[in-house]
Parts: structure tokens; sequence; C-alpha cells
């Protein structure tokens, strides 16, 4: 008799998941299991609206398995100490878990696997997260890359060679007796603020009708509306990709089929698909380069000189900066802990360029408030935007916020949603509301944008020079 036990991580679903179907076809009786790490849960920077968004899909993942008779078990603690705890007290041998990838769960997985194992235990291991590792794409010279264009070839090449779709639905064996399903704690119980973050439903079913609705309306016309923060035009999947209550590989099969069925729809979701490779190939930069969490990606930026400017961070974290497709974007941040990706790379120019801020202040201050908060998606955008990172944006594009607001959002219906100061402020006025003549209630720049601009260069200019010689 083979007992096992599923260690539920980021991976919240019972719908193709890789290690947990590797377990129940050879446990005869499982367990699975979620662990509240204080270093994480309650950990700097692991923001209220995440958390909140974790605990709801663990609750429904919890009622998935209670309709199949399968109790969640939860535990607190650190997970090298009370894996092997529950292995003992259980009587399994055998315990799954999903590959994490940043250097923190390497590590933490690693202690995990040698504690179970000098128990006499077996750890099952499997790729969920994304389609590929990073070894499994590698240039012409076997190595890993550092540009997104020739990995998204090699990428899509491997996928047609062998596409990994979507494995059957599990058959459940029974669960390991003596146990009841346990209560998933409060926010408030975990010490965080009840907060006024609208955050979305969590779990499983509604990922997949996020999916089903966006295939049905939006994906078709994705190539011309994605950089539309006006329109209604992308997945907002993110959060559920995040915590795993989707499968990426369900995404591409759900996708593919939709192409398949209605021909028309190829180029949108095309290029939707594409940005699930973008997600796997700043997974594989973060796997391939961990030092990129608290370093420049391309050294020659080392020497580049950061203000130090509490008011202006403060300005721009509460979206009081007087440009108002910066402003808007903060303030749906801080509303419903998602921005829209053409506004995300502004913002976070905005910071870098204009504000000359580090980019990991405002990479930590993302990670605090958004819900689809990713370890390496969230340092390759902050790096691609900072000009610093693998594949970024040069550093003389500088995105010039008034130009950005009237092409992205020409109406100006964003901004008005998010800054209703502007209501009364006419469309032509409304990205550079000083322009009207008439006063509002919102508040004037506080920096000049072409001064700034100016100075970003020189200083760009300089370090790169610097890293050149150095
Ligand atoms: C400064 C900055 C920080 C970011 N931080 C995060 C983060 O912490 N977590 C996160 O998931 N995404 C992050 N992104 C990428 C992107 O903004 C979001 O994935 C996207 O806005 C999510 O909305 P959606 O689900 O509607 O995306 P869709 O447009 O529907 O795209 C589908 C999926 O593809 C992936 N994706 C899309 N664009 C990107 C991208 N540029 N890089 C990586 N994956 C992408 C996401 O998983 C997304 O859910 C960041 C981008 C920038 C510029």
């Amino acid at each position: 008799m083979t007992r096992g036990i599923h260690w539920f991580r980021n991976d919240l679903r019972l719908q193709d998941n890789t290690a947990l179907e590797e377990l129940v076809s050879r446990a005869d009786a499982w367990l699975p299991v979620f662990i509240l790490d204080p270093r994480i849960i309650a950990g700097a920077g692991f923001g209220a609206p995440r958390t909140r968004f974790l605990l709801d899909c663990l609750g429904r993942l919890r009622r998935d398995l209670e309709k199949r008779g399968v109790p969640l078990v939860v535990r607190e603690g650190h997970p090298e100490e009370v894996l092997p705890k529950l292995l003992h007290e259980t009587g399994a041998r055998l315990l799954s878990l999903n590959e994490g990838v940043t250097p923190f769960a390497r590590r933490r997985d690693a202690a995990v696997r040698q504690s179970v194992e000098r128990g006499g235990g077996e750890v099952v291991e499997r790729l969920d997260h994304v389609v590929f590792r990073s070894s499994e794409i590698r240039s012409a010279i076997g190595g890993p890359y550092a540009v997104y264009s020739p990995y998204n070839k090699t990428w899509w090449r491997r996928w047609r060679l062998e596409p990994r779709l979507p494995g059957n639905p599990l058959r459940l064996p029974p669960p390991i007796s003596g146990f009841a399903a346990e209560w998933i704690p409060d926010p408030g119980r975990l010490g965080l603020a009840a907060g006024e973050c609208d955050i979305p439903t969590g779990g499983s079913e509604a990922a997949n009708r996020r999916l089903q609705r966006f295939l049905e309306t939006a994906a078709g016309r994705y190539h011309e509306d994605r950089d539309r923060p006006d329109v209604d035009g992308t997945s907002r999947l993110s959060p559920y990709l995040r915590f795993g209550a989707i499968s990426v590989r369900q995404c591409f099969a759900r996708a593919e089929e939709a192409v398949r069925a209605e021909p028309m729809l190829g180029q949108g979701i095309g290029k939707w698909l594409d940005e699930l490779v973008w997600r796997e190939f700043y997974s594989a930069i973060l796997e391939e380069h961990p030092r990129v969490l608290r370093e420049n990606h391309r050294r020659e930026f080392d020497s580049l000189v950061w203000n130090e400017d509490t008011d202006a961070f403060e300005a721009w974290c509460e979206g009081r900066t007087g440009y108002p497709i910066v402003d808007a974007g903060m303030r749906q941040l801080r509303a419903t802990g998602w921005m829209h990706n053409r506004v995300r790379m502004i913002v976070a120019s905005f910071l870098t360029k204009d504000l000359l801020i580090d980019w990991r202040d405002g990479e930590r201050f993302f990670f605090q408030h958004l819900v689809d908060g990713d370890p390496a998606s969230n340092n390759g955008g902050w790096q691609w935007a900072a000009s610093t990172g693998t594949d970024a944006q040069p550093y003389f594009r500088i995105f010039n916020p008034v130009a950005q607001g009237k092409r992205w959002d020409p109406a100006g219906h964003y901004v008005r949603r998010w800054l209703p100061e502007l209501r009364d402020v006419p469309d032509r006025h409304v990205h550079a509301p000083w322009n009207s003549g008439e006063p509002t209630r919102y508040p004037a720049p506080i920096v000049d944008h072409a001064e700034r601009r100016t100075i970003a260069l020189e200083r760009y200019k300089g370090a790169r020079e610097k890293g050149a010689r150095t």
C-alpha cells in the first residue's frame, strides 16, 4: 500500500496538475496539504491583495476536494519541518510537488527533499508553472537565450514538435483516513488589513469562465486592442496563472482549439499566446540568472545614479504626479490589485526615467500591491522599462506620458474612470489638463517631462560609457 501527500503551492487546481497526476497514479491513498509559511504569507512584500486572492483560491480548492470526499489539510510553519512530520503521521512515503523557480523556493525545496529522503521517503517533483523549462529552449550553440524573439521562435518550434497538452481528468484515490478538512484562516487572522482593494473571485471555475469569455469575445481583436487600457481587451488571467488556478497548458490547448473552430481568430490568439511565451521567457531568465532579483541584468548600467526622492516616490505611489495616465494606473493598481500592461510600462518608465528612482523601489511597490505579483514577470517588466533588462527598451527611448495617454486612451475614458477630478476636462486636454486653462482639483505635474528626459539621457549615457570602460 503506497500512501502519498501532494503539497499544493502555486498550483491550486485539480485539473492538469502534473505532479498531482503523477502522485495519484502511484498512490493507493493520499492527502493534499497546504502550508502557511510565515516567511511568505506574512513576509515583507507579499501584499494583502495577493494573500487574500490566494486564500480565496485555497478555499475554493478545499471545496472542490471536499466534493470528491478529500479533506484539505492546512498547516502552519516551515515546510522542511512540517512535511516530514506529516509524512510520519500519515505513514505516507511519497511527496509530490510542482517545481518553484525563485531562489527562495529552490533552497526551501532542496531542504524539504533532503529531510524527506533522510526519513526514507521519495519526492516527486514536476514542471508545471510553464510549458518548457529554460534548459529545454536552447540556442544553436546550446546556451540560454538573452533576447525574446529568437527564444520565441525556438519555443514555438519545440511546441510544434512536442505540444504539451493538458492531462486527462484525474481519478483520485481515497484519502488517508483520520483527517478532516481544515478551515482556511481569514486574512485578519494572518495580520492582514481588510483593505479596500476590489480583488477578483479566485479559483479554477472563475479562471475557466474568464478564459472562455475572453476567447469568445476579445481574443479575435487582441492584436489590435491589447495596448488600449480604455478597452476590455485582455484576458485578466494573470492572477489565476500566478497561483495555478488554471494551467498554462490549458490556456494553450483551449486557445488553439478556438482557432481550429474559428480560423479568423488566429491573428489575435497568436499574439495572445506570444504573451504567454513572454511569461515563459521571464521565468527562464530568472531560472538562469537568479541575481536579477537584486541586480541589473545589464551590468553596464551598474554605475547609474538614482535619485533619493521620497516626496516624488510617494506622489507616484499615490497617483498624484500630475500626469493623468500615470496617476490613473497607480490608482487602478491600488483599487483593484491589477493594472493594464501598457500602463504598467508607462508608470514604470515614468518612475525610472522621469523621476530617476531605482527600478527596485517600483518593483517592490508593485509586488506588494499586485494580485498577480510574480517575481519573474515583475522583475522582467521593471528591468525592461528601466532599460537594464535582457531585452530591454533602449535607454534613449523614453515614453512621453502625455503622448502615450493620447495614443492609447484617445478619448480619455480610462483616465477619467480613475481620476474623477478630470471628468469635466475636454478630451483634447484630458492627458495634459494644465493646458485647458480651467482650474481643476487635479495636481500640477511634479516634474517637467522634457527636462527630466534630458537628465535621464545624460545619466544613462554616462553610466553606459563608464560601464564600457570598466
Ligand atoms: C513593470 C511591469 C511589471 C509587471 N509585473 C507582472 C507581474 O508581477 N505578474 C504578471 O503576471 N505580469 C506582470 N507584468 C506583465 C503584464 O503586465 C501582465 O501579465 C498583464 O498585464 C496581465 O494582464 P492579462 O492577464 O489581462 O494579460 P493578457 O494580455 O491577457 O496576457 C495573457 C497572459 O500572458 C502573460 N503576460 C502578458 N504580458 C506579459 C508580459 N509582458 N510579461 C510576462 N507575462 C506576460 C500573463 O500571464 C497574462 O495573464 C508586468 C509588466 C510590466 C511592464
